[in-house]
Parts: C-alpha cells; sequence; structure tokens
C-alpha cells in the first residue's frame, strides 16, 4: 500500500461531466493535471490554472492519483493499458479512479491486471448529473479495495456528498447500471403519462407540480419534466449514453440469467429515438418518439 498523501490528480475526460468534478477538484484544494483528446477542454481548463499534459503517459507521471470520466469501456482500457497508458506510467500513490460508466466485467480483469503490478484500481461511477457534478453534489458508489477507497475519500469528497464503498471490485458499477435501469423505465413511465395527459387535454406543468407532491414523485419528473413539456431537447446526459449503459444492463441479465422486460421495452424505444437523430440530445428526448407514435407535437 502507498503512503503518499495525494495532492496531485490526474483528470481525463473534460466532458459534461468531467470538467465540473476536474474544477471542484481544485477549489477542493488539490493541483490538478488534466487531459483529453479533445484540445479546447484542455485548454479550458489549462486557462483556469490546470496542468495540461499532453498524453495519458504524462497525466501518470505527474499525478499522485488519476480519475477517469471517459465515454465506455474501450475508452477505459484504451488509457489503461498498453505503451504510454497508465499501466506503464501509474501515478505515484498508484490509485486509479474510474468514475465512467463502464461494464462490471472489465472493471474486474482491469482491477486485477492493475493488481498485479501494485495498482490500485476503484470503479466508482456516478450519480446526479450534470447539475450534481457542477455543485459538488454527486452521489459516488465505489468498488474495490476497502483500503483503497479510504486513501480516496478525500478525492471524492471534492466532487460528491453521498460516497459510499458498495462492495468488491465491480459492485459500483453494477449499483451504478440498476441506477440507469430505474432512470431509463422511469423516464419511460412519465413519457407515457405525459402522452396520455396531453391527449386529454390537462396543462402538463400543472400535472407535474401535482404530482411532484405525491406518491409519483421521481428525480427524473424533477430535473427533465420540464424539457419534456416544452419540447426542449439539450443534453443534459445524451440518449447515446443512456443506450450504452442500457446495453451494459442487457449484456449483465444475459449473464446472470435475469429477466428484464421493462428495460427490454424502454432500450427498444431508446434506439427509436436514435435511428430518428436524437442520439445528442438529452434524456427527455425519449418523449419525441411519443410524439411520433401519438402523431403529436409539442404544445
Ligand atoms: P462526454 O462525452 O461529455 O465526455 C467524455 C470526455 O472524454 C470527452 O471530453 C472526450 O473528448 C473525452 N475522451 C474520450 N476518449 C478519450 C480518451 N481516450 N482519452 C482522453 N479523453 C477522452 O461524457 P460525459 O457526459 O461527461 O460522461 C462521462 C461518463 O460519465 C460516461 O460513462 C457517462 O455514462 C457517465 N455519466 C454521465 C452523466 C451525464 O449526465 N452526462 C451522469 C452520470 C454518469
Amino acid at each position: 500500500m502507498s503512503t503518499i498523501t495525494i495532492k496531485r490528480i490526474g483528470f481525463i475526460g473534460l466532458g459534461t461531466m468531467g470538467r465540473h468534478m476536474a474544477a471542484n477538484l481544485q477549489k477542493a484544494g488539490f493541483e490538478l493535471v488534466v487531459y483529453d483528446v479533445a484540445a479546447p477542454a484542455v485548454e479550458l481548463a489549462a486557462q483556469n490554472g490546470a496542468t495540461a499534459a499532453r498524453s495519458v503517459k504524462e497525466v501518470g507521471q505527474l499525478s499522485d492519483a488519476v480519475v477517469l470520466m471517459l465515454p465506455n469501456t474501450p475508452d477505459v482500457q484504451s488509457v489503461v493499458y498498453g505503451d504510454g497508458s497508465l499501466l506503464a506510467n501509474p501515478p505515484a500513490a498508484r490509485l486509479i479512479i474510474d468514475m465512467s460508466t463502464i461494464a462490471p466485467v472489465a472493471v474486474r480483469q482491469i482491477s486485477a491486471d492493475l493488481s498485479q503490478q501494485g495498482i490500485a484500481f476503484l470503479d466508482a461511477p456516478v450519480s446526479g448529473g450534470p447539475v450534481g457534478a457542477q455543485n459538488a453534489s454527486l452521489t459516488i458508489m465505489a468498488g474495490g479495495e476497502k483500503e483503497a477507497f479510504e486513501r480516496a475519500l478525500p478525492v471524492f469528497r471534492g466532487m460528491g456528498t453521498t460516497i459510499t464503498h458498495v462492495g468488491a471490485s465491480g459492485a459500483g458499477q453494477t449499483l451504478k447500471l440498476c441506477n440507469q435501469l430505474i432512470c431509463g423505465v422511469n423516464i419511460q413511465a412519465i413519457c407515457e403519462a405525459l402522452a396520455l395527459g396531453r391527449a386529454s387535454g390537462v396543462d402538463l406543468s400543472v400535472m407535474r407540480e401535482v404530482l411532484l407532491g405525491g406518491s409519483a414523485a421521481s428525480w427524473m419528473l424533477d430535473k427533465l419534466g420540464p424539457a419534456m413539456i416544452n419540447g426542449d431537447t439539450a443534453a443534459g446526459f445524451r440518449i447515446d449514453l443512456m443506450l450504452k449503459d442500457l446495453k451494459l444492463v442487457q449484456e449483465m441479465a444475459f449473464e446472470l440469467a435475469v429477466p428484464l422486460p421493462a428495460t427490454s421495452l424502454v432500450t427498444t424505444q431508446y434506439l427509436d429515438a436514435r435511428v430518428h437523430g436524437e442520439g445528442s440530445n438529452g434524456n427527455q428526448a425519449l418523449f419525441t418518439v411519443y410524439d411520433r407514435m401519438s402523431n403529436q407535437t409539442p404544445s
């Protein structure tokens, strides 16, 4: 176990979530070394005082611990393995924290491979969206060695408020995929209720307000409801990213032989949204599927 105090954090992936999470780590007093394949994201962070690395390798060399916030499993694998990767150039405290949403089975393999080199790997996906990332109020569900989790706690506290060690390697991703299952099915239910309400002529904003006071209240209805009602499709959390997560959920369900009928249905609805060009829009754009199904347009 490394006893190095974590002061310099390498952050790879400065997108919708990562740029805010990295900025909050800086506010929490950490020095920041950043890298992203998109040069403008790195330049922006550098303007705000971060050290701009030119490669993954440089991030590893200049940091005590590294945080990843990347789109999908192959992106995480590409920065971990191979020449010029973190496996070849581990950070000083030999700790890598992956906060992306990726496949639990891949996490367990990465963790086992890194462990052979004395590098700890935590899967610590998040819930709370860009607003949670901005406010440092994310829910963080971490899997991996307890000792590594405890070393990472000050880093987590810079980005989130509900921080839990949920089990062994892969357990964080497992919980996150269950979270995504609930979110996806919930968005579908809200779409159906709004479509029904609209067809019957009720005021959808009033309907949302009232339902938020009762047992149908949910984060999705609260945060995404207004955009659904107003036909605002700007991301947020992209349809494409939710499809990536639903695919991971389905793969896990196949592996464990657990039937998920509602998830299967909502996956089809999400695919329909993507086929109709909504992939880069926010999750609330699932409502456009209902616009087509019911031949209606947003009011
Ligand atoms: P994003 O696509 O906005 O950001 C990802 C960033 O990673 C981009 O800036 C991209 O250029 C960079 N990147 C991709 N491959 C790279 C590589 N090989 N090396 C360096 N940089 C690379 O995605 P996001 O919305 O910030 O989401 C990131 C992760 O967090 C995803 O796994 C997503 O499912 C998860 N997540 C997103 C949200 C949300 O609301 N957006 C919420 C919770 C969790």
